[in-house]
């Protein structure tokens, strides 16, 4: 399998700080990577850096061979339709003066796809029907759903323009434990229908495990180690990852 996704030596800095340390890895076509680590380990800078949504200060970012951090605006507008973020707060990601439907057109409008309206619609509504939502929620507005129904509507929104890579940055992580588990499994069922790559962001090695096939553990802006799964789980390489470890409990449940 080829690489979708290549990190190179990349590097971010807040000021006096440094949030990501020269970061190496690839994300494989129709690979689930997983990165783990505490809150303020650089997780989600990694994330945004590596779809350029902040400029990182060194390294590169390759998607398909291309480097993003050298793409003009065109180049980086089509680099956007292909992969798409999904962020953790589903209150704060939503606009709350907008209907799920004009929530769900807008991608196309930003992006002036040329596409029929009926073709635009038709997406719409078989997203809509793959998320497990009705169609007549396409003119109520974000406050009327609960946490987890407006996860989904915003996973919906990621994946208007068909992207191939999707970045989750702990997607789940503002939801009860009973929803998690719901959306978790409805990221499984999408990777199958839709054919995505994912990079899955988590503080909770338990989130990870069973969407990913490797994970990466994130500690001080740098990945200590970057195993298969079970690998992690089993045979943990470093002193970190085996913290991490016993700091969930035993039994695992989905
Ligand atoms: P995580 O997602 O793993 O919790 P972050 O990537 O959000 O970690 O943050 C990594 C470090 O970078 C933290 O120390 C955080 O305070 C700092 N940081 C993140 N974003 C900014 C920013 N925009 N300005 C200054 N510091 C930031
Ligand atoms: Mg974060």
């Amino acid at each position: 399998m080829s690489a979708l996704l290549k990190i190179e030596n990349l590097t971010k800095r807040f000021s006096q700080h440094t949030a990501v340390n020269n970061v190496s890895l690839q994300i494989l076509k129709g690979e689930n990577l997983g990165i783990v680590g505490e809150s303020g380990s650089g997780k989600s800078t990694l994330a945004r850096c590596a779809l350029r949504l902040i400029e990182p200060d060194a390294g590169k970012v390759l998607f398909d061979e291309k480097n993003i951090l050298e793409m003009n605006r065109s180049e980086l507008k089509d680099f956007r339709r292909h992969a798409q973020i999904v962020f953790q707060d589903p209150y704060a990601s939503l606009n709350p003066r907008m209907t799920v439907q004009d929530i769900l057109q807008e991608p196309f409008a930003i992006h002036k796809k040329s596409i029929q309206k009926k073709t635009a619609q038709d997406r719409i509504e078989y997203l809509l029907d793959l998320v497990g939502l009705k169609k007549d929620y396409l003119s109520r507005f974000p406050h009327e759903f609960s946490g987890g129904q407006r996860q989904r509507i915003g996973i919906a929104r990621a994946l208007m323009l068909e992207p191939s890579f999707l970045v989750c940055d702990e997607p789940v992580s503002a939801l009860d434990v009973s929803i998690q588990a719901q959306i978790l499994n409805l990221f499984e069922d999408l990777q199958t229908k839709l054919n995505l790559t994912f990079l899955f962001i988590s503080h909770d090695l338990r989130v990870v495990r069973h969407l990913c096939q490797r994970i990466g553990v994130m500690y001080q802006g740098e990945i200590l180690e970057l195993n298969t799964a079970d690998k992690i789980f089993t045979h943990p390489e470093t002193e970190y990852t085996k913290k991490l470890l016993s700091s969930i409990p035993q039994v695992i449940s989905r």
